[in-house]
C-alpha cells in the first residue's frame, strides 16, 4: 500500500502534471513498482480502481477493487490520486487531472453533501435533489464576513456584490446546464444572497415573488425536471451607490407556449392552470366557471394532473399572495384568471364536418363556446364566426389548429403582459446609479424522443450562452496571454462556431431558410426539410435524416429535429379576423392585447389559409429570437462575468444517485475539464497596471514619490516578496498564479 509521502511526490513530482500522455510508460511503471492505484475503464466511460500487476508493452493485468483480474490495454488505465486529494475544493489542486478523478472527486464530494466544488473560476454545482441545509441567514452571514469560504453560490454572489461595489463594474451571474441542473434553484439562492445583503427597501420583498409568479405562468412538469423553466430569464438587480437594491428589471425570453395546447404524455402544461383549477375559492370558480383540471382537454390529454408531493391549492394561495405583494389589484388578478378560463374553455371546442366536402362547423351543443365566449367578452357567434369561417373552406385540422392559435395568443400575450406589470413594481423611484447585477437563467439544453421548434430555439439558445462561456474562459485569455507575451502553450478548446453558423449564418443558415419559406406560400414543413439537406448535406455539424426530420450536433450531442409545425411556429401570425374578434371584445386586456398585436405588425396579416396573397416577409419568430438574444449576449460582454456550471446527477429526478457517465457527459461537453486544465497551467487571475497599483500601491507608505502604475506595482510586489515564478508583467496587466491576490488581499486587510 502506497504510504502517505509517495502520495504526495505523485502530486508534485514529475508526473503530477497534464497531459499524462508524454510520460505514459513511465507512470506505469511508477504505479507499478508502488503499488499505487489506477483507474482502469472496464467499459466506455465507466471506470474502476485497480492495481497494476504486470505490464508487458501495449497490455497490463489490473486486480480490481474485487480482487477479480482483467487484461487491458494500457490506454484504459489512468492515474489516482492520493485519497487526501480527491475531493477538493477546487478541481484545480487534483494532481492528475484525468476524467475519472475528477468524477470522482465531485462524486466523494456529493456523497457529502457538498454539492459545489470551483473548477477554476466557474462554479460546479451538482443537483442534490434533496434539501441539504446549505442555504440561510446564518450562511449568508458566514459568507458575508468571510468566516466560510467553501465554494458556493453564496461566495459567488458576494463576489459579485463586491465587484459592483468596491470596482464599480456591473456584473453577470451566468448559470448554465442542461433541463434539471438546477440553475433556477441556483439563480434564486443567488438572489436570495443579494437581497440579504442590499435589503431595506420594499422592492427586495417584491423581487423573489416576482420569481413566484414567473414559475406559476412559465414554468411546467416535463419527462425531465417536475418545474422545467420554459422561458428564458434574465434578471437585473440595481444598486444604490450605498449597496442598497433600489429596484430590478426583468426581461424574458420566448416561452414555450405551444405547450397550452399540446401536451407530451406524462408532462403537464403551466402550473399556473392547475393551481387556478385547485386552489381558485368557489366564488371565483363559479363566476370564471372554472371546472377541476381533468374537464378540460388541453390539460387531460397528457395523462398527468399532478406532480407526486405538489399541492396545486396551497401554491395558487402563495402565487396570489405574490400578486398581492407586486400590487397586481384585484380586478388586474381577476382579469388574469378570466382569460386563463377563457383558454381552457377555448380548448374544449369541438368542430364537426358538416358536408361531403370537408366543411366544418363548430359544435354549438356543448358548453365550450359559450363559456369561452363569455369570458372573452364576446358572442358566442362572433367566435364561432373567426373558428370556422366558411369562405375558407377549413378543413378539420385548419380549423382546430386556429382555435389553437387563440389559445397561444391569449396566453403567450398574458406572460408578456405580467412581466409588464412585474416590472412596473419593481422599477425603482429615483434615478438609479446605474450599478446592476445580472443573473441569467434560461431553459436548458433538450434532447427528447421527439423535438420541435421549441427544442431548436431551446437547443440554440443554448449553443450561444456556450459559446459566450468558452469565448470568455478560453478566448479571452488566449488572446490576454498573447498581446501581454505571457508564454502559454496553445490553448486547446473546442468552440461551437461551426455549430451557430449553421443556425444563424446569413444569407444561408437554418433561420434564414426557414424565412425565406414565409414568402413562398406552396412551401411546407417537408419543403424545408428538403432545402436545409440540400444546402447542409455537407456541413459537419448537420445530419439529412428520413422524411421531414434533420439533425444538429450541438456541443451536447447530436438533437433529431422534426420539422413539422416549423413553419407555421416561426410564422407566428394571427389571422387578423382574431385581431378584430379581440378588439372588440369587452375584456380590456384582450383589447390591450390586440392593439399591440396592430402596432407590431403594420402589414395586413395573411389569413392562414389563403394561398394567393404573398406578404411581403417580416423576420420570423426564430430571426427575432436570434435578435433577442445577439442584444443580451452584447449587452453582457459589457459587465464583469461569473459561471456556475449546473449539473445533473442522474436521470431519474432522484436523489443520492449520482450516474457517472451522465455526469461525465456534462463535464466533457461543457468544457469544465479544459477551464481547469487551463486554470492550473496557466495564470488565472490578472488585473491591470492601474487597478493593482490603486488597490495596494499604499502598501508603499512612500511620500512624494510619483510613479507610473507600472513600476508601483513592481514596487509592491517586491515588497512583498512575491516570488517571480508567481506573476507574469504584461503589457497592460498582471498575471497571477492562482492563491497570489487572495494572500495580497489578506495582507491588505491587516493593514
Ligand atoms: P430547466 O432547464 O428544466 O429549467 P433547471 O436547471 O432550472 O432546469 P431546476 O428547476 O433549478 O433545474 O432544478 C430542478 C429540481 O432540482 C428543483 O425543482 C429542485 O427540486 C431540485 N434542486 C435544484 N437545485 C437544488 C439545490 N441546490 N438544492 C436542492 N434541490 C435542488
Ligand atoms: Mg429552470
Amino acid at each position: 500500500v502506497a504510504s502517505e509521502k509517495d502520495n504526495e511526490d505523485q502530486v508534485n513530482g514529475p508526473y503530477g502534471s497534464y497531459p499524462e500522455g508524454s510520460n505514459w510508460e513511465e507512470i506505469i511503471s511508477y504505479f507499478l513498482q508502488k503499488k499505487l492505484r489506477v483507474w482502469c475503464q472496464i467499459s466506455s466511460g465507466q471506470w474502476e480502481l485497480g492495481t497494476i500487476q504486470s505490464n508487458s508493452g501495449a497490455e497490463a493485468s489490473v486486480m480490481l477493487s474485487n480482487n477479480k483480474v482483467i487484461k487491458v490495454s494500457t490506454v484504459d488505465l489512468l492515474p489516482t490520486n492520493p485519497d487526501i486529494v480527491e475531493g477538493v475544493d477546487d478541481l484545480v489542486q487534483l494532481g492528475y487531472l484525468n476524467e475519472p478523478s475528477v468524477v470522482n472527486s465531485l462524486q466523494q464530494r456529493f456523497s457529502r453533501d457538498e454539492i459545489y466544488c470551483n473548477a477554476g473560476s466557474v462554479l460546479i454545482a451538482v443537483n442534490p435533489l434533496k434539501d441539504t441545509k446549505q442555504y440561510g441567514d446564518g450562511l449568508i452571514t458566514a459568507y458575508r464576513e468571510r468566516v466560510m469560504n467553501d465554494p458556493h453560490v453564496y461566495a459567488v454572489a458576494d463576489a459579485a456584490y463586491s465587484g459592483v461595489m468596491q470596482d464599480e463594474v456591473n456584473q453577470s451571474i451566468i448559470i448554465s446546464g442542461e433541463s434539471g441542473a438546477g440553475k433556477t434553484e441556483t439563480a434564486k439562492a443567488a438572489l436570495q444572497y443579494l437581497t440579504a445583503l442590499g435589503g431595506g427597501s420594499g422592492i427586495v420583498d417584491r423581487i423573489p415573488r416576482a420569481n413566484v409568479i414567473l414559475e406559476a405562468f412559465g414554468n411546467a412538469k416535463t419527462s425531465r425536471n417536475n418545474n422545467a423553466s420554459r422561458f428564458g430569464k434574465l434578471i437585473e438587480i440595481l444598486f444604490s451607490r450605498t449597496g442598497k437594491i433600489c429596484g430590478a428589471v426583468i426581461q424574458t425570453f420566448l416561452l414555450e407556449k405551444s405547450r397550452v395546447v399540446q401536451l407530451v404524455n406524462g408532462e403537464r402544461s403551466f402550473h399556473i392552470f392547475y393551481q387556478l383549477c385547485a386552489g381558485a375559492p368557489s366564488t371565483l370558480k363559479e363566476k370564471l366557471n372554472i371546472r377541476m383540471a381533468s374537464e378540460y382537454s388541453y390539460l387531460n390529454h397528457s395523462e398527468c394532473l399532478v406532480i407526486g408531493s405538489v399541492d396545486d391549492a396551497q401554491k395558487f394561495h402563495v402565487l396570489v399572495e405574490a400578486l398581492d405583494m407586486l400590487q397586481f389589484t384585484k380586478e388586474d388578478q381577476e382579469h388574469a384568471f378570466r382569460l386563463l378560463a377563457a383558454v381552457l374553455w377555448i380548448g374544449n371546442i369541438t368542430f364537426q364536418t358538416i358536408n361531403s366536402e370537408n366543411h366544418v362547423e363548430v359544435v354549438m351543443a356543448n358548453e365550450a363556446i359559450a363559456n369561452a365566449a363569455e369570458l372573452m367578452g364576446c358572442s358566442p357567434n362572433e367566435l364561432k364566426l373567426v373558428l370556422s369561417t366558411p369562405t375558407c373552406n377549413r378543413t378539420l385540422r385548419q380549423a382546430t389548429d386556429a382555435r389553437d392559435a387563440l389559445a397561444k395568443f391569449i396566453y403567450a400575450s398574458l406572460f408578456d403582459w405580467l412581466v409588464e406589470q412585474i416590472n412596473k413594481s419593481l422599477k425603482p423611484r429615483r434615478e438609479h446609479s446605474g450599478r446592476s447585477i445580472n443573473i441569467l437563467d434560461f431553459y436548458g439544453f433538450e434532447s427528447l424522443k421527439k423535438n420541435g421548434f421549441e427544442q431548436f430555439c431551446i437547443n440554440y439558445a443554448n449553443e450561444r450562452l456556450q459559446q459566450h462561456f468558452i469565448r470568455h474562459l478560453f478566448k479571452l485569455q488566449q488572446e490576454d496571454y498573447e498581446f501581454n507575451g505571457v508564454d502559454s502553450t496553445k490553448l486547446n478548446f473546442k468552440d461551437n462556431q461551426e455549430c451557430l453558423n449553421l443556425i444563424e449564418k446569413k444569407p444561408i443558415g437554418v433561420l434564414a431558410l426557414l424565412d425565406e419559406e414565409l414568402s413562398f406560400p406552396k412551401a411546407t414543413d417537408l419543403t424545408f426539410a428538403n432545402k436545409l439537406k440540400q444546402h447542409f448535406k455537407s456541413h459537419p455539424r448537420f445530419k439529412g435524416e428520413r422524411g421531414r426530420a434533420f439533425g444538429v450536433r450541438h456541443y451536447a450531442g447530436e438533437v433529431v429535429y422534426d420539422t413539422n409545425g416549423f413553419l407555421e411556429k416561426n410564422r407566428d401570425m394571427l389571422h387578423s379576423d382574431s385581431i378584430q374578434l379581440f378588439s372588440s371584445c369587452s375584456c380590456k386586456l384582450l383589447q390591450l392585447f390586440a392593439s399591440k398585436m396592430v402596432n407590431y405588425s403594420h402589414k395586413p396579416t395573411v389569413s392562414m389559409c389563403s394561398t394567393e396573397v404573398v406578404q411581403s416577409p417580416e423576420p420570423g419568430a426564430g430571426t427575432k429570437y436570434k435578435v433577442l438574444l445577439c442584444d443580451l449576449f452584447r449587452k453582457l460582454e459589457r459587465t464583469s462575468h461569473h459561471f456556475i456550471c449546473c449539473i445533473r446527477p442522474n436521470r431519474n429526478q432522484v436523489c443520492g444517485v449520482f450516474e457517472e457517465d451522465l455526469v461525465l457527459q456534462q463535464l466533457r461537453y461543457s468544457g469544465i475539464l479544459e477551464v481547469v486544465r487551463i486554470s492550473r497551467s496557466g495564470y488565472p487571475t490578472r488585473m491591470m497596471h492601474q487597478e493593482f497599483a490603486e488597490r495596494f500601491g499604499f502598501f508603499l507608505k512612500e511620500t512624494g514619490v510619483s510613479r507610473d502604475p507600472l513600476s508601483t506595482s513592481m514596487a509592491v510586489l517586491q515588497r512583498f516578496n512575491v516570488h517571480p515564478h508567481m506573476y507574469h508583467v504584461g503589457y497592460t496587466k498582471l498575471f497571477f498564479r492562482a492563491g497570489q491576490i487572495r494572500a495580497l488581499e489578506e495582507r491588505r486587510k491587516q493593514v
